[in-house]
């Protein structure tokens, strides 16, 4: 309906430019996706309205007997969906489902073990700026020098500092990971085992990278990266958590849930427990993988030599450019992408040696391994000519022409 436009044109044409800036460019921001209209609809319905404290069936507010059947099916679905023992779909975003794990789990103080931020970990990992850091004693593993998790020195660290609780996962690394092995550790210290699945979660979902569920204690995720679902995070536990989790969540965490991100949660899940939806996994790590081989042809280092993923790591050293520089002008061409520190970083955080670039959404937009070639062929075209304007220009038409033919989104309303 127009109902936005009449009440408010600039929110309504400043969502319109968005919709468009997405629909133009190429989104290589691996932690991006699109949702399906669906779960649009969803997200934009009524139950924003609702308040519905508590869990389904046993709430602190009336009216709930319809918001109690639509956070069933998301916790039903969900379970499914992961083969979990228990889960809570209340998580406003990633950072508070850790926050609430870190809750149930541990006491201000405690110690914890987790990926180093600038080795592929995420904030709330332990970064000295986050509340993991901030609340609890963070002490941290990273990546050898090929770009591979140190096993050696997380299970040194582990034994030496007897964290309550190990992290596993991360924002910025390609390859699988050694579930088994951390879940040794973890009960030979006594610790519980967390897994952060943020980023993968979709592509464990649907079997095409190892799933942590059955090794974890408590698996945290977004909704929104590979899992395709709108922006919003979920717990996933063995049983004898369930309590614990569900606590911490709510009163611990959070105040009232937001029914209409859980309805459009619901909705992906439904939609990521169809055959489509694998196959939809499969294609992104095989893009993922021929975009990285591509981008190798021409001479650029991928961390780790490749990737298991969605997404992969470019140093861009041996090409004299810094992540800022490149992310600056790969984004004037209309491809998104984002610095990233490396192994062996030498520039500070802001600057960085790298980006980091991921196919969740071109391949949602139905892009396949002759388009990989063909974004490979135009980071390299701007990333050979930095400075020259007339290049970014040209790649920046090819880059909207690219778009074209794999529609987004195909009514953007008012634009
Ligand atoms: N955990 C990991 C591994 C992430 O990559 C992210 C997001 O980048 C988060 C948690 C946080 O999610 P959110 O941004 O929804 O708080």
């Amino acid at each position: 309906g127009d109902a936005l436009l009449q009440a408010d044109p600039e929110i309504a044409h400043l969502i319109d430019e968005e919709t468009q800036r997405q629909s133009d460019g190429l989104e290589l921001i691996a932690s991006e996706n699109f949702v399906s209209p669906a779960v649009m609809e969803a997200v934009g319905s009524t139950l924003t309205n609702k308040y519905a404290e508590g869990l389904p069936g046993k709430r602190y507010y009336g009216g709930c007997e319809v918001v109690d059947k639509i956070e069933q099916l998301a916790i039903d679905r969900l379970k499914q969906l992961f083969g979990a023992d228990h889960a809570n779909v209340q998580p406003h975003s990633g950072a508070s489902a850790n926050a609430a794990v870190f809750l149930a789990f541990l006491k201000p103080g405690d110690t914890f073990l987790g990926m180093d931020l600038s080795q592929g970990g995420h904030l709330t990992h332990g970064s000295p700026v986050n509340f993991s850091g901030l609340l609890y004693k963070a002490v941290s593993y990273g990546v050898t020098e090929d770009g591979i998790i140190d096993y050696e020195q997380m299970r040194a660290q582990a034994r030496e500092h007897k964290p309550k609780m190990i992290i596993a996962g991360y924002s910025a690394y390609s390859r699988t990971i050694d579930w088994q092995a951390f879940a040794d550790v973890a009960k030979e210290v006594g610790a519980i085992f967390m897994v952060d699945m943020a980023h993968f979660a979709g592509l464990a979902a649907t079997g095409v990278y190892p799933s942590p569920v059955p090794f974890a204690d408590v698996v945290t995720s977004t909704t929104h990266k590979t899992l395709r679902g709108p922006r919003g995070g979920i717990i996933l536990c063995k049983a004898e958590h369930a309590k614990a989790i569900d606590k911490a969540m709510f009163p611990g965490m959070q105040g009232g849930p937001l029914e209409h991100v859980i309805a459009g949660k619901a909705v992906a899940f439904h939609e990521a427990l169809q055959p489509s939806f694998t196959a939809y996994c499969g294609q992104v790590v095989e893009n993922a993988q021929v975009l990285a081989k591509a981008l190798m042809e021409y001479g650029y280092h991928i961390v780790s030599g490749g990737t298991d993923n969605h997404l992969m790591l470019v140093d861009l050293r041996s090409k004299g450019l810094t992540g800022k520089v490149a992310e600056k002008v790969l984004d004037e061409a209309g491809i998104t992408v984002n610095k990233n520190t490396v192994p062996k970083e030498t520039q500070s955080p802001f600057v960085t040696s790298g980006i980091r670039i991921g196919t969740p959404a071109v391949t949602t937009r139905g892009m396949g391994p002759d388009a990989m070639r063909q974004i490979a062929a135009l980071i390299d075209r701007v990333l050979s000519a930095p400075e020259d304007g007339a290049t970014i220009a040209a790649v920046k038409a090819d880059v909207k022409a690219l778009a074209d033919s794999y529609p987004l989104y195909r009514s953007v309303a008012r634009v």
